[in-house]
């Protein structure tokens, strides 16, 4: 049976990445032994980390001033280290918590005893959509503007990003990263924990502007600071190599896709098919508010959580899983990153046709 997987993170990976992996895992290019078992400071590993970065630098247009780096710790050690370096004595930083992940943001900036200023709440409305983004009114002074461009829990999703003049904006798109065109330019900051839709877990990724880097207090611990990792090109000590080495493998293969352009527009068709069908059929209801709903997490509830928990069980039995909700919301949810195919999708409205017929 096709088995289609909708895990929210770790989540799929590009099948023709895992069988060429598959295929080069024991001997690498003749090698006699595994890339995992290479020096991060040799050759082999060299030319991977490179093509990775340069991978990167082609997809999303990164520019010359600034760093890529690769690092570990995932999403959550950035919600600490982005304040710890970017902060400036007497500045405010700002937040817009719209949710669960940016709340956890916003909560390492009181441990580290610095002044917030949130922009945006969206706890009245059970955090289903980001309000009035082009209203926002941005503090000119402050430190940074943090987001959280793609809400994976609440399947919320920013349709385009806040003016914030020449306040650097920081974004986590640990989730939407790599799924659609986005202008590096805008952001002071991009970071994203790997293993929602360009690699496996233990590779964070960080885009940055390196003059920003630059700010860092003294006080902040080697490992934690950027200019660390921007000054030894992310080998200051060793890096999470299988996961850079996957990530390259993923990046060639979104390139060969047609790049972000065939990539987005897959994504908005895949979206689209999967919200049009639960809008109109009258049994499943779509929890995110249509105008900042989520390409990548689709959330939806049944009548009933009884009928919820049958509906997972019995897509599980046709070989389509991972679509429970978080459990902090519950419910159901389709993640449909860059690997998840558009035949996956149509798999699952089908399903869901049956399911609802029997229902
Ligand atoms: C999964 C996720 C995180 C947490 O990432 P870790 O790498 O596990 O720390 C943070 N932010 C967003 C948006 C996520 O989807």
């Amino acid at each position: 049976m096709q088995v289609y997987n909708f895990n929210a993170g770790p989540a799929a990976l590009p099948r023709p990445v895992i069988l060429k992996a598959q295929s080069e895992f024991a001997d690498y290019k003749g090698c006699g032994y595994s890339i995992i078992e290479e020096s991060h400071r040799a050759a082999p590993f060299d030319e991977v980390i490179n093509a990775a970065e340069a991978n990167l630098r082609t997809l999303l247009g990164i520019p010359e001033e600034y760093a890529v780096l690769f690092l570990q710790g995932g999403a959550s050690l950035q919600f600490a280290m982005v304040p710890m370096n970017l902060q400036v004595p007497g500045k405010k930083i700002g937040y817009a918590d719209t949710g669960v992940w940016a709340h956890k943001a916003i909560k390492e900036l009181d441990i580290l005893g610095l002044d917030k200023e949130v922009v945006f709440d969206g706890a009245d409305t059970n955090y289903n959509e980001i309000r009035g983004i082009a209203d926002w009114k941005v503090n000119p002074d402050l430190a940074y503007f943090g987001i959280c461009s793609n809400n994976t829990i609440y399947g919320t999703e920013y349709p385009f990003f806040p003016e914030t003049g020449d306040v650097p904006l920081v974004a986590d798109m640990s989730s939407d990263i790599l799924s659609k065109r986005i202008d590096v330019k805008k952001f002071g900051l991009i970071f994203a924990g790997a293993q929602k839709n360009i690699g496996p877990a233990g590779l964070t990724l960080v885009i940055i502007r390196k003059d920003l880097a630059e700010r860092c207090p003294k006080n902040i611990p080697t490992m934690l600071r950027y200019t660390t990792h921007i000054d030894s090109k992310s080998l200051f000590n060793t890096p999470p190599t299988f996961s850079i080495y996957i990530n390259r493998l993923i990046t060639d293969w979104v390139i060969e896709q047609g790049g972000l352009e065939a990539i987005e527009q897959a994504n908005d068709q895949k979206a689209k098919e999967l919200y049009d069908f639960i809008d109109n059929s009258g049994f499943y209801r779509a929890t995110a508010a249509p105008a900042t709903r989520s390409k990548m997490n689709v959330c939806f509830r049944l009548p009933t959580e009884e009928q919820e928990k049958a509906f997972i069980a019995f897509a599980k039995s046709n070989g389509l899983v991972g679509l429970k909700g978080h459990r902090k919301v519950g419910g159901c949810r389709a993640s449909i990153y860059n690997a998840v195919p558009l035949e996956g999708v149509r798999r699952l409205v089908e399903i869901m046709k049956e399911f609802q017929k029997n229902a």
